[in-house]
């Protein structure tokens, strides 16, 4: 075997398991596509100690700290595949490159898609949002929108108003039912039933089909999430269903459903942060570690 975990994703996650890993004095090889999910982001908050910090620098700094361990190696780019052999894996870097390794750590994070509405795209991470623990704060309780994709989203439009004057735009996906609209008028939310035609302003005005603008300093939506490696079942991961997309399952020690495999971060959890990601990382680099020195290959 050239290592003895192979780590397919760099950023908060896999860097945290790496850590754990390194200072056991274990072979670690980390492959990272460098698409972390938060960069369309200027910073990052709610993480301990590096609260606003910008999200690539931190992710920055913790690289350089764990390449300093010499039983660590780095490669960038995308991990193709990966295979169960005898006594581990082999991963597929492409172009012919395969290393091999007796255990796997999965922390590939999500992606997202966002509601196909003009406007919308270009938006995220800098006036659309997601999660309000992020970006909320900053908006200086503002005018904010949420812009419901399914009846999920009635929970963004219950929350918001913590954050500033919150108008839920229903766009057509669900009609609020009377004890909905009860819970809604508790929090002072209003609700808009008009589609939405497009997104624009320096903010995130919200343009109606009827020609109506609402002008807004900040506008949240659920995007979809997919795993970013659609190779995990053949490795035998099951998924979990949860409602911005699928996610692998594991325990609480962060092994997934197939034998000498760990998964941490985003692609691991219904909803995550860099603090989670963090801490997932660390449970998952301690149980690989554990995997490693009690159970068979
Ligand atoms: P990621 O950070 O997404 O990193 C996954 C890494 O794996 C990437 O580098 C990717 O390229 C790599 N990868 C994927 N597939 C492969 C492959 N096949 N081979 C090799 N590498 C691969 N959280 C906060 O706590 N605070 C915030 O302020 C905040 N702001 C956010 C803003 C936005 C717009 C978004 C979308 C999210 C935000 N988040 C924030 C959430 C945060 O980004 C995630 O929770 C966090 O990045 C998850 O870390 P991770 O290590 O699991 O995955
Ligand atoms: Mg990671």
């Amino acid at each position: 075997m050239n290592f003895d975990v192979v780590i397919v994703g760099g950023s908060y996650a896999g860097i945290s398991a790496g850590l754990q890993l390194a200072r056991a004095r274990r072979k670690v090889l980390v492959v990272d596509a460098g698409e972390r999910r938060n960069r369309f982001a200027a910073q990052s908050h709610g993480f301990l100690g590096q609260d606003g910090r910008e999200p690539g620098a931190i992710a920055a700094e913790a690289r350089v700290q764990l390449e300093c361990y010499p039983s660590v190696a780095w490669v960038e780019g995308r991990a193709e595949g990966a295979r169960r052999i005898e006594g581990g894996f082999t991963v597929d870097l492409g172009n012919g490159r395969v290393k091999t390794a007796r255990r796997l750590v999965l922390a590939a994070g999500v992606s997202d898609s966002l509601p196909d509405i003009p406007g919308l795209r270009e938006r995220w991470g800098r006036s659309v949002f997601h999660c309000p623990y992020c970006h909320g704060y900053e908006l200086e309780q503002g005018r904010i929108g949420v812009l419901a994709v399914s009846e999920h989203s009635i929970h963004h439009g219950l929350m918001l108003p913590d954050w500033g004057t919150t108008t839920l735009f229903t766009n057509g996906v669900f009609v609020p039912d009377a004890e909905q609209l009860r819970q809604l008028a508790v929090r002072g939310t209003t609700v808009e039933p008009a589609l939405v035609r497009e997104i624009r302003g320096e903010r995130a005005d919200v343009v109606l089909e009827d020609g109506r603008v609402v002008a807004l300093d900040g506008l949240f939506t659920m995007p979809r999430t997919s795993l970013q490696i659609p190779w995990v079942e053949q490795l035998g991961c099951e998924l979990d269903a949860g409602p911005m997309g699928a996610f692998i399952r594991t325990d609480a020690m962060k092994q997934t459903t197939a034998r000498g495999v760990f998964a941490c971060g985003d692609i691991a959890r219904a909803a995550g942060s860099v603090a989670l990601s963090v801490g997932d990382g660390a449970m998952a680099g301690a149980a690989t570690h554990r995997s490693l020195m009690f159970e068979a290959d």
